[in-house]
């Protein structure tokens, strides 16, 4: 699923914040999730335990992995629970 779109259409902050995603901010990307929409299927965690580490808080810590993996592991989420929106590089 790609995370950077909601319904075919490029996500935006107050779209996902709307529909109740909690934003967690990284230098170059910000992640967000909806609990209400995991299947806890656990492929976040899987595919990067030191991004995504159920228990801890915050449990995303979007700096710890790069923008490009963070990306990679996001798009592995089948529930659409998580989304992100890269930032410009300045
Ligand atoms: S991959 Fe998506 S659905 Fe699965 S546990 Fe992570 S956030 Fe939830």
């Amino acid at each position: 699923m790609d995370g950077s779109k909601l319904n075919d259409k490029p996500v935006t902050e107050t779209e996902l914040l709307a529909q109740g995603y909690r934003k967690y901010s990284g230098e170059g990307i910000d992640i967000f999730y909806n609990k209400d929409v995991c299947a806890h299927i656990g492929n976040c965690v899987r595919g990067n335990g030191e991004v995504f580490e159920v228990g801890r808080r915050p449990w995303i810590i979007a700096d710890n992995g790069s923008v490009e993996n963070d990306i990679e592991v996001i798009n592995t989420c089948p529930s659409g629970a998580l989304k992100y929106i890269r930032k410009e590089v300045k």
